[in-house]
């Protein structure tokens, strides 16, 4: 067993209680209100953070208001904002053993894969979006006006930043979610307010002490902790915010999106997904199951594109669920500083609680318990799960579960796996198993979905956008695409 050592600067950055950053200063909440972040592992407490009030967040968005509008910022050159955000990357890089340890402590996961997965696509995100920073264009356009025929005109489009973005992300991937927001916000020049999940503001307090240090001016990057209910509603409802970033659940989604179309404030929402894994017959079977495996078991299930629902051509279904079931059982559970555990726990107690609501609920309804459904403690703990002799309409398949469990269901040729898949009202992702070139050609346009993976899963670029169909979402994270919603058009028209 190797147990990771902390880094004196890990529990250095715990013990000293960490606050938010408003403007220019790191403060406690209006009414000096705290709340307690546990760890998942053992369920006890870490520390306490702020608890922001709806003050603070008005004052954290002022602050951003008035970088954005009236500050050196407001002025800085794309050279500059492509070289800050490069400086702040190489901080990152720096400091990523203590952003992976604070990410495992405060999240579960392992701080192993964290340090080369979390922090580093965080990290190499920044950069490709430092690229952009010196790439954003108008055009210049020859126009008709037809009304004034005898006028000449000169004509162009300017793309400009958005202005202040208000971002609230979930708690599954805290650092690289805060990032897919900061870079191409960043990028363009606007400011930022980030609202982290309540459960996981640890890496955004850290990312936002990196911020500073690289050299951004006063109120271009805020941070406020708090609960949804409060510190995040007073960000969906603040008039001063241009742009709403939001990575969470499809339900609060609905409900930020309703109130941004009140405002008309600009929206990009990535939300829920039940994305599928789709095994054909003439698969390599052995890379289809550990692949399935991972799409399902990484992060604990806890991934908002996670190949959750698993359909395999019949002839072959009993051998690959047997083989994902093997992978399972072979999976040891425990700590994330242990650089020998497969899998950590889930975040929080609500959270098992609620995968294994799902379970039972498998369970009472008939359905079979192919491995896993086990839950214990202390910490947050499921084991890796796989529930067959499902129906396609069963909440199991319909829902999504965000957590270690998967259901596999038989299909029988191809317009029956199109149309399974497809049944769904997410649409984040799909992987495809086969190294059969027309069939994946033919199935990849039918697909549903922002993203499919072809003999892979889950597998992200910062060149690929990546967002939802249907009710994953609005909009897209990374590549030109994330440029595009952090920017407006403005059309120019002189009159010569
Ligand atoms: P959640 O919706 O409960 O919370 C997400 C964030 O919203 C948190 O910061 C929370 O404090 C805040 N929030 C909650 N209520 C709010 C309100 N009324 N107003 C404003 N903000 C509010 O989601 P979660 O449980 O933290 O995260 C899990 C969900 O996130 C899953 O559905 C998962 O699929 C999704 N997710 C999607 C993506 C993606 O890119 N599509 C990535 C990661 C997670």
């Amino acid at each position: 067993m190797a147990i990771a050592t902390l880094l004196p600067a890990t529990t250095a950055f715990i013990q000293r209680a960490p606050r938010m950053l408003i403007g220019a200063e790191w403060v406690e909440a209006a009414d000096g209100q705290t709340m307690p972040l546990r760890n998942p592992a053992t369920g006890e407490q870490l520390c306490v953070v702020p608890r922001a009030t709806v003050d603070d967040v008005d004052r954290a968005v002022l602050a951003a208001r008035q970088a954005f509008d009236d500050s050196p910022w407001s002025r800085t050159r794309p050279r500059e904002r492509q070289n800050l955000l490069w400086k702040l990357a190489d901080l990152m890089q720096r400091d990523a053993e203590l952003l992976a340890q604070l990410e495992c402590l405060n999240n579960g996961k392992s701080a192993a894969v964290a340090q080369v997965m979390d922090v580093q696509l965080a990290i190499d995100f920044l950069r490709y979006m430092a690229g952009w920073a010196t790439k954003i264009e108008g055009s210049s356009v020859e126009v008709s006006v037809p009304l004034m025929p005898d006028q000449q005109f000169h004509s162009f489009i300017r793309r400009e930043a958005v202005g202040v973005v208000g971002a609230i992300v979930a708690w599954n991937f805290p650092l690289l979610l805060a990032c897919w927001k900061l870079g191409p916000a960043l990028a363009t020049g606007c400011t930022v307010v980030l609202k982290p999940a309540d459960e996981t503001p640890l890496t955004a307090l850290k990312l936002t002490e990196l911020v500073q240090e690289a050299g951004y001016p006063d109120g271009v990057f805020n941070v406020v902790t708090g609960t949804g209910i409060t510190a995040g509603a007073a960000l969906t409802h603040n008039p001063r915010v241009d742009k709403l970033t939001f990575t969470g659940s499809t339900a609060v989604g609905k409900e930020i999106g309703k109130i941004a179309m009140d405002s008309m404030t600009r929206v990009t929402l990535e939300l829920g997904g039940k994305s599928p894994t789709i095994v054909m017959a003439d698969a390599d079977l052995g890379s289809a199951a550990a692949g399935a495996a991972s799409a399902i078991f990484f992060n604990q299930g806890q991934v908002c594109c996670a190949g959750s629902r698993l359909y395999v051509q019949r002839k072959h279904f009993d051998k690959v669920v047997a083989d994902i079931a093997g992978i399972a059982n072979a999976m040891k559970l425990g700590s994330g500083l242990d650089a020998s555990v497969d899998m950590g726990p889930l975040i929080s107690a609500r959270q098992q609680e609620r995968v294994w609501r799902y379970i039972e609920m498998g369970r009472e309804s008939g359905a079979t318990i192919a491995c896993g459904g086990e839950q214990f403690g202390p910490g947050y703990f499921v084991k890796p799960t796989v529930i067959v002799d499902v129906d396609q309409q069963h909440s199991l398949v319909q829902e999504e579960i965000f957590g270690p469990v998967l259901v596999a269901i038989p299909f029988d040729d191809e317009a029956d796996a199109l149309r399974m898949a497809n049944d769904s009202p997410y649409g984040l992702g799909a992987s495809i198993w086969s190294n059969d070139l027309a069939a994946v050609h033919r199935m990849i346009p039918r697909i549903k979905s922002g993203s499919v993976w072809v003999n892979c899963h889950s597998a992200l670029d910062p060149a690929l956008p990546f967002g939802g169909y249907k009710m994953s979402g609005v909009g897209r994270e990374m590549g030109y695409a994330a440029i595009e919603h952090y920017t407006e058009l403005k059309s120019v028209l002189i009159k010569l």
